[in-house]
């Protein structure tokens, strides 16, 4: 017998034109551990596109993260009329429900791959699984919780991945819990430290990865330089770090730096993770890192090449089931800005450079993500179920994919509720109230009452209305 259960490959990850990013060349760890818990099961699976989609019972579609819901969705509007397979979604990218009724039967939240072999076979039989953790679209109430499963252990099976390797899962969680990180709150921590999950390298291998907090500041000859090139910060400022749970002091950061200034390593890139557009943050928390970066810079003799700090910043948005999952998102084109602001008229000889000193120079990423970018996944975090029309233009239209930023932003300004997404909300308002995580929300609301007064600056009143 044929295989009756598929999963979904986006057309962007089969075309047999892409050598370097295509489906098999990929490794996608969470979804063929899903697949290989079905296979153990007893269930063979296929691998299928929109114009084989109809020939399945049953089709799972992997949503990585909240911009994979675009293409398959502008993807799932043209599959032929009579391809009705029962679509399961799950994924670390599903974090709401509400726009994507109409795309997908069933959705899965949270790890799956403990209860995939029953959903799969009710489907299968056209039965429904009673599972706190699954969705099943045409019987969705706002009013009802549904929990995001947050594991209880390791997957015990080695992996064999779409790109030839073997994955085993060493850990998953996170030791630490940023206010407004899904990969903490909505997952319990297992195994090793975070950066040592394996995901990540077995995607793209090579530089290393570390938050400030796990380096010895006094001994840069143990952080592994030069293989480090990441470091995450995630804000501008102490007082905004603290506020999200990531406590890196001042002092902290000019170690960093001067840590790098005296390694007997070459100078070299480094890449710093940042986040922008916390609520309450201002340009005065902008200037603290120019002022940190400075003071750690001073005293040194000048060098050539001198270390570069390429400051990558991701506009805020908060997910949802996390206590940050109410906060206020900035609707502000963050991309060109930060340079613009920092550098203060000066460097203008280089583009992007906001400082130049004895051991450094800083710079904007050009990968700080523009407002676009933002309003699409503000869609997909705080959409509703009237949202899905909208969705479905901006997924359908070449004419929006292939535009400039500026004509994209001016497109969504039209058609987006920009106010509505990007406000605060309330627990009570808040679109993703129907979801739970392994946290109760009553401790995530004090936790996030904590965070507020953390600020120490007046926070903006809310707005949102679902
Ligand atoms: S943002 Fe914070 S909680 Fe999330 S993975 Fe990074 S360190 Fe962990």
């Amino acid at each position: 017998m044929s295989a009756e259960t598929a999963v979904y490959v986006q057309s962007k990850y089969a075309k047999p034109a892409y050598t370097v990013e295509s489906y098999n060349v990929r490794a996608w760890p969470g979804l063929e551990m899903v697949c290989h818990a079905l296979r153990q099961g007893g269930i063979e699976v296929d691998y299928c596109s929109s114009a084989t989609a109809g020939r399945y019972k049953v089709v799972l579609v992997s949503i990585t993260s909240g911009c994979d819901w675009y293409p398959f969705v502008g993807e799932r509007l043209r599959w032929p009329a009579t391809a009705r397979p029962t679509v399961i979604a799950g994924g670390a990218g599903l974090l709401n429900v509400r726009p994507f009724l109409r795309w997908c039967d069933v959705f899965c939240l949270g790890r799956a791959e403990d209860y995939i072999v029953p959903l799969v076979r009710s489907a299968l039989a056209g039965e429904k699984l009673e599972h706190p953790s699954v969705i099943y679209g045409a019987d969705f109430r706002l009013d009802k919780t549904y929990c995001i499963d947050a594991g209880t252990g390791l997957y015990p099976h080695a992996v064999p991945l779409a790109n030839g390797k073997t994955w085993r899962e060493s850990a998953y969680g996170c030791q630490r819990k940023c206010m407004f990180c899904a990969y903490t709150w909505h997952r319990r921590h297992v195994g090793g430290l975070q950066n040592e999950a394996g995901a990540g390298d077995v995607l793209w291998g090579g530089s290393a990865e570390k938050t400030i907090f796990e380096l010895d500041l006094a001994r840069p000859e143990t952080w592994g330089l030069p293989k480090l090139r990441i470091v995450g910060l995630d804000g501008f400022s102490e007082r905004l770090r603290r506020m999200v749970n990531k406590p890196i002091t001042r002092d902290m950061l000019r170690g960093f730096f001067r840590g790098l200034a005296a390694a007997k390593v070459a100078p070299n890139h480094m890449k710093i993770y940042n986040i922008v557009g916390y609520p309450t943050e201002t340009e005065a928390d902008w200037f603290e890192f120019l002022e940190d970066l400075a003071a750690a810079d001073e005293g040194w003799t000048k060098i050539d090449p001198q270390w570069g700090i390429e400051v990558h910043s991701t506009p805020f948005r908060p997910m949802p089931a996390t206590p940050g999952a109410c906060w206020p998102m900035s609707p502000i084109n963050y991309r060109g800005r930060i340079v613009k602001v920092l550098s203060q008229g000066k460097h203008r000889e280089y583009k992007g450079i906001f400082y130049r000193g004895n051991r450094f120079w800083a710079a904007e990423s050009r990968g700080t993500e523009s407002l676009p970018t933002v309003i699409l996944d503000a869609l997909v975090l705080r959409g509703l179920e009237d949202d899905s029309e909208t969705i479905a233009r901006l997924a359908g239209s070449t004419k929006f994919r292939n535009a400039s930023m500026a004509h994209k932003t001016a497109m969504l300004e039209r058609h987006v509720d920009i106010a509505r997404l990007f406000a605060g909300y309330t627990w009570d308002t808040l679109p993703t109230r129907y979801l739970a995580s392994y946290i109760p929300n009553d401790k995530l609301q004090n936790i996030d009452a904590v965070a507020r007064k953390r600020a120490g600056a007046p926070w903006p009143a809310e707005g949102g209305t679902a």
